[in-house]
């Protein structure tokens, strides 16, 4: 049986909660989906249940992803998260379901079998929101703070 790993625009698209096949995601995944309190139960559910498992890559696989990542040019682009989630894929030889363009594009390169959130036949539509852990502010089209140089992590809005 092929495993399947979950970002977490997957997750928001409601993939787990919709399909009865195993899926994994990273601890680091698992802390930006955590702020979901309303399905905080139904992700508990999941996991007592083992259609969601949490599990840390090996450092290996991180990173072979960080090179991957850097030799195609998408390493400025992609989150902690990103990369964990591409580097758990990597080490479980797992299908990675995505809809992020530069996650895609560095797991194919790694020969990672990439499937389309679109194509689960999930219908939400997600932008993503940028913000400065630090100073708490939202950008757009930088990946990193202007005002303290923290890398900028993404939250997820469904339309
Ligand atoms: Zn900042």
């Amino acid at each position: 049986m092929a495993f399947r790993v979950l970002d977490s625009s997957a997750f928001y698209a409601g993939i787990p909660f919709s399909s009865n096949e195993p899926s994994y995601i990273t601890p680091l995944v698992y802390n930006e989906i955590d702020h979901i309190k309303k399905d905080h139960d139904a992700i508990q559910i999941l996991i007592e249940t083992k259609r969601l498992t949490i599990n840390e890559p090996e450092d290996q696989f991180v990173n072979a992803a960080n090179n991957a990542a850097k030799k195609s040019g998408d390493f400025s682009n992609l989150s902690d998260e990103d990369m964990s989630t591409i580097a758990l894929s990597l080490q479980l030889k797992a299908e990675l379901v995505t809809d992020d363009f530069a996650v895609s594009n560095v797991a194919k390169n790694l020969n990672i079998k990439v499937i389309p959130v679109m194509t689960t036949g999930i219908k939400h539509v997600i932008t993503w929101k940028y913000y400065c852990p630090g100073c708490k502010v939202n950008f757009s089209n930088v990946t990193e703070c202007p005002r303290c140089g923290n890398k900028l992590k993404k939250k997820a809005i469904k339309k």
